[in-house]
């Protein structure tokens, strides 16, 4: 008898905690280099040097995603069946105290197989964009894990892209940031700090550093915001990066995107925000975007003066 046999999501857990600690690992280094910028002037050499002495953590954090991307894909298959990860009969362990075996004790089956094996079972197989993701992830992984290879180099840009396109693809219901902002709220941090004020703040500065490192088609795939409509300063998240001295955020849209719209959407709260289409007080501002709940501007930020 086999014991103790995990549930799919079980595995799903254990694959979002894999792909939020490689994600905190690279978004560590891009908010450490975005706040000493804050502060001193950092030259492009001082940048090349950053990153170079980051490189060893970052293929790290790009062996940890592709873990999250195997636990995620076995996680798949344990909804069909949990016995489609045991490998070969000759391979299992021996029930020695008759009492029956711990899953855990079996090896399951080696990476390559688990799209061979999903694809046989299920009725709508991988896409094949995943399957060429996959392999090319695997690749590096294994070489980053097998041998020292100075050469090797990953970008933080490359494994944030990797952990957004695998979690588009093995879990196309969930957003990204709602997760993230979960695992922010469960980090052992909370438990030390006074309350949890400071997430959203925190939520926004990686979002918005993640949003100016990815191309606007990117950011149109993974994070809903269209590259060809006017952005605005989302006053929620605006009124929370400023408790933290943080970065302006200026990625909310008008949902619909219409000259009369009074509603604007946010990806990193994932709210929509009711506006007034009045012209902003500040001088010099054509804006005419203003937040109801803050009395801001949500094009150049500044409080309105009662008219
Ligand atoms: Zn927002
Ligand atoms: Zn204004």
């Amino acid at each position: 008898m086999i014991t103790e046999i995990p549930t799919s999501d079980e595995f799903s857990s254990a694959a979002y905690a894999q792909f939020d600690f490689a994600w905190d690992i690279v978004i560590s280094f891009m908010t450490a280099l975005d706040e000493a910028g804050q502060y001193i002037e950092v030259g492009q050499d001082d940048e090349a040097q950053f990153w170079e002495a980051a490189r060893q953590r970052i293929l790290t954090s790009l062996i940890i995603a592709q873990q999250g991307v195997e636990l995620a894909i076995k996680g798949k298959l344990v909804a069909f069946s949990p016995y489609l990860l045991l490998g070969s009969p000759s391979d299992w362990p021996k029930d020695k105290t008759g009492k029956g075996i711990e899953f855990s004790e079996f090896k399951t089956i080696d990476a390559q197989d688990l799209i061979k094996a999903y694809n046989m079972v299920s009725p709508k197989p991988f896409d094949t964009k995943f399957v060429d993701l996959f392999d090319r992830v695997r690749k590096v992984r294994n070489s980053a894990m097998h041998s020292v290879n100075a050469k090797l180099r990953i970008s933080p840009k490359e494994v944030i892209l990797i952990i957004l396109e695998a979690h588009e693809h093995l879990f196309p219901d969930q957003s990204w940031v709602m997760a993230r902002k979960e695992f922010l709220l469960s980090a052992p941090d909370v438990h030390v700090y006074f309350d949890n004020d400071h997430i959203d703040g925190a939520l926004v500065r990686e979002c918005l550093a993640v949003y100016n490192l990815l191309s606007k088609s990117e950011r149109e795939r993974f994070f809903n915001v269209a590259a060809a409509v006017r952005k605005y300063i989302c006053p929620f998240c605006s009124y929370e990066s400023a408790k933290l001295d943080g970065p302006v955020p200026n990625y909310a849209v008008l949902k619909p995107n219409k000259p009369t719209s009074t509603t604007l959407w946010c990806f990193v709260c994932n709210d929509t925000h009711l506006v007034s289409r009045e012209h902003c007080s500040e001088a010099g501002c054509k804006g005419n975007v203003i937040s109801d709940d803050y009395n801001r501007c949500c094009t150049c930020g500044e409080e309105q003066l009662p008219n």
